[in-house]
């Protein structure tokens, strides 16, 4: 285990939790696994099932963020990652697997940094497919507030363009 990158990602997360640990390990496996060089790979994607703790070690170790647009949130609640490498196609997906329900929080760090990693995860691949490269959106300027928003948010209404807060809905948007 390389302590120095644990220690960053603890350091980034703000605290060390099992929950960091799973992302933790989930990276140091996938990296193995698809021959990554997190470091400098810029073509890796991770596609993140839940939004728990794991994923801040995601980004500390892989680069992948909400922003560049390699780290993508399919909510499912699942402590699954997936990590894509866009230059080999080559895909793996870790789920974590339920643990001895006798352990107290320390002994479940531990083992999910340490056993071996087919006790730790179920690996495998996905079910599903991986967007290949972030989406573009033109931007729409609202007709109402004059505010641009991502043309997939705008709305249509009564012949007019809309962002999401002018126009009538009844969900609130965020
Ligand atoms: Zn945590
Ligand atoms: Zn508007």
């Amino acid at each position: 285990m390389n302590k120095d990158l644990w220690d960053r990602c603890v350091n980034f997360h703000g605290h060390e939790c099992p929950g960091l640990a799973i992302g933790f390990r989930a990276c140091e496996i996938a990296k193995n696994k698809l021959n990554l060089s997190f470091s400098t790979d810029e073509e890796v994607v991770c596609v993140s099932e839940n939004d728990a703790c794991g994923v801040d070690a995601v980004q500390v170790i892989t680069g992948c963020t909400a922003g560049k647009g390699n780290l993508l949130h399919k909510d499912t609640g699942k402590m699954a990652f997936l990590f894509f490498n866009r230059e080999t196609g080559k895909t793996v997906r870790l789920i974590l697997n339920q643990l001895p329900a006798t352990m107290n929080r320390e002994e479940r760090q531990k083992y999910i940094l340490e056993a071996p990693e087919d006790a730790v995860f179920t690996i495998g691949r996905p079910k599903f497919t991986v967007p290949e490269y972030a989406r573009k959106f033109n931007t729409i300027v609202c007709e109402q507030c004059k505010e641009g928003a991502a043309e997939h948010k705008i709305r249509v209404h009564d012949g007019k363009k809309l962002c999401l807060d002018c126009a009538p809905d009844y969900e609130m948007h965020w």
